[in-house]
Parts: structure tokens; C-alpha cells; sequence
């Protein structure tokens, strides 16, 4: 879900140094509020060009608050600052990409975060999806694969001034356990994997939701073969379609799946093993 090329708005974003950006800052005084404005109405004209997919035709108006608030320009490098409002991925190192904010809007539109929630992120990369999460939910856990992502994106949240949240690292396909055993049987009412599962959602995760939770997330209908060596047959033939899937939990533990709209995701890769777990 990709839009075109945008409109040069006349100035380059992003001239603040991270530390001028904190949350706690006077959001009067904020030069990039209005690049983040123009970025939530571009936002609200693809939603409403893909309602036939989502099924609404607007978002939460809490998302939308939490995308104006979130300074998306403190999460990606320097380099990429003045594209850092358009509606689109912009790459932030070891391959990896900072999601396009449509597509965070509506996964964290999808995962219907309450205010009391306690909610775990798959695949934290530079933290921006975590940050819009924690603008929602009472907390926040995430994981990410790489731990030179995980540690700046944890320091970049802290500099930011989210309380609410915790990064680390790890393969996140198990879940946080600890986290979810120790708050049994309720452990997570929202789960968002910002990374293409391979086939098939990873039971830990569904195990880890807790009775009337959402789980978000994306799944490669014709899964790499992790023995292709470069390019995989099956992904050329086919294509790497995704497709982004919401699992909602009922109070007896059955859990429904409801596909939404096409989408294109980074895969989510497990260690070796962890199917087992
Ligand atoms: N959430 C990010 C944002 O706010 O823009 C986008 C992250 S990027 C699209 C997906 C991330 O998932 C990458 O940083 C990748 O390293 C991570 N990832 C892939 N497989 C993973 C796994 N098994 N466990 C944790 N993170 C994983």
C-alpha cells in the first residue's frame, strides 16, 4: 500500500535535534506539527480509498491523535530526515525499514488499544510503531531481532520520554513468555508482528493473547523455503504476497481470523528452534 511521489511542502523536516522533540516539549512550538498534519491527512484520504478493505472508511480518532503526536522524524537517520512525513517506508539500517505510517495507522486501528491495555510488539525496529502504541495502551513490550535496534531504539524512546514501554532483544515468533506467564491468564490484550510470518501465525504468540485480545499480523501466503539459497522458485512463481491477517481471542480461548488487505512486510525470521518452544 504504497501512494506516489509527494508534493515538495517547501521545507526540509527534521532540523531539531532529537532532544528537541521530546514529549514533553511544548507542542506550540514544534516546526514539524504541521509536516505530521499533512502526513494524518494523507493517512485519512487512503483509508478512506481502501475502506472497501478495512470496512470503515475512518480510523479511531485516538490513532490519529497518537500519529500527530508521535515525532516520526526522531526515528529515522539523519539522512532520511526530510522525507521522515511522507507516507511511506524509509530504510533505517541492517535492511530493516521503518514501516509507512498507513500502515501503522491501520494495524494500530486494527488492534482496538484501550487505555488500560498491556500490549507486545513484534519486530520493534527503530521504535516509531512502539512509541504510537504507547500513546494508547497503559504498557508496552517489544522485541526486536537485532539488538543494535533494539538498544537505539530503547534509548531513543527513553530520550523521548516514554515511561510505558520496554525494548529487547530476542526472536520475538516466541513471544515474550516470561511477561505473559507472570500475568496469566490474562497476559496480552494486543499483539502487533511488524514482520511477514512465514505461512503460518506463531502459536506462542496466539498463546499469549489474552480471552477478548487482537492480534495484527501479517502472513507470506507462499512462504520462502529456507533452504533456497538467494532467490527462492516459489517466491519468483508466485510473488511475495502478504496478506495482513487480525486473530481475535474469544472468552473461551477460540480464536477467529479475518484477513484485510494485501500487504508487503520484511520477513519475520525465527531462530532456529523456536517452532518447538
Ligand atoms: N515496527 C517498526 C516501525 O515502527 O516502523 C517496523 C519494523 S520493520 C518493518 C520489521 C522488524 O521486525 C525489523 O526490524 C526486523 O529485524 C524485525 N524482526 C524480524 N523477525 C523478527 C523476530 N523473529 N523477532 C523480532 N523481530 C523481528
Amino acid at each position: 500500500m504504497m501512494t506516489g511521489p509527494k508534493q515538495d511542502r517547501g521545507r526540509a523536516v527534521g532540523e531539531p535535534r532529537v532532544d528537541d522533540t521530546s514529549v514533553d516539549d511544548n507542542r506550540a512550538e514544534d516546526p514539524t506539527a504541521e509536516d505530521r498534519e499533512a502526513m494524518v491527512a494523507e493517512i485519512i484520504a487512503e483509508v478512506a480509498a481502501t475502506a472497501g478493505f478495512l470496512g470503515k472508511d475512518r480510523l479511531d480518532p485516538r490513532v490519529l491523535e497518537a500519529l500527530r503526536k508521535v515525532p516520526r522524524h526522531a526515528f529515522v537517520p539523519a539522512w532520511e530526515r526530510p522525507f521522515a512525513y511522507e507516507n511511506r517506508p524509509l530504510p533505517i539500517g541492517e535492511g530493516q525499514t521503518i514501516s509507512q505510517p498507513y500502515i501503522v495507522a491501520i494495524m494500530t486501528d486494527l488492534a482496538r488499544i484501550g487505555a488500560g491495555d498491556r500490549v507486545l510488539e513484534v519486530g520493534t525496529g527503530c521504535g516509531y510503531q512502539a512509541a504510537v502504541l504507547a500513546e494508547l495502551a497503559a504498557e508496552v513490550d517489544s522485541i526486536e531481532r537485532f539488538p543494535a535496534l533494539a538498544a537505539a531504539a530503547a534509548e531513543r524512546l527513553a530520550s523521548l520520554g516514554y515511561r510505558n514501554l520496554r525494548v529487547r532483544a530476542g526472536d520475538g515468533t516466541r513471544g515474550w513468555p516470561e511477561e505473559a506467564e507472570d500475568r496469566a491468564p490474562r497476559p496480552y490484550d494486543a499483539i502487533l508482528v511488524t514482520a511477514a510470518a512465514q505461512g503460518a501465525v506463531p502459536e506462542a504468540l496466539i498463546r499469549q493473547l489474552a480471552p477478548g485480545g487482537r492480534l495484527v499480523i501479517p502472513v507470506e501466503r507462499h512462504p520462502r523455503d529456507p533452504a533456497a539459497q538467494g532467490f527462492d522458485l516459489r517466491v519468483l512463481w508466485f510473488g511475495p504476497e502478504q496478506d495482513l491477517l487480525v486473530l481475535t481471542k474469544d472468552a473461551e480461548g477460540r480464536v477467529a481470523e479475518e484477513k484485510i488487505l494485501p500487504v508487503a512486510f520484511v520477513p519475520l525470521i525465527a531462530e532456529a528452534g523456536a517452532e518447538e518452544t
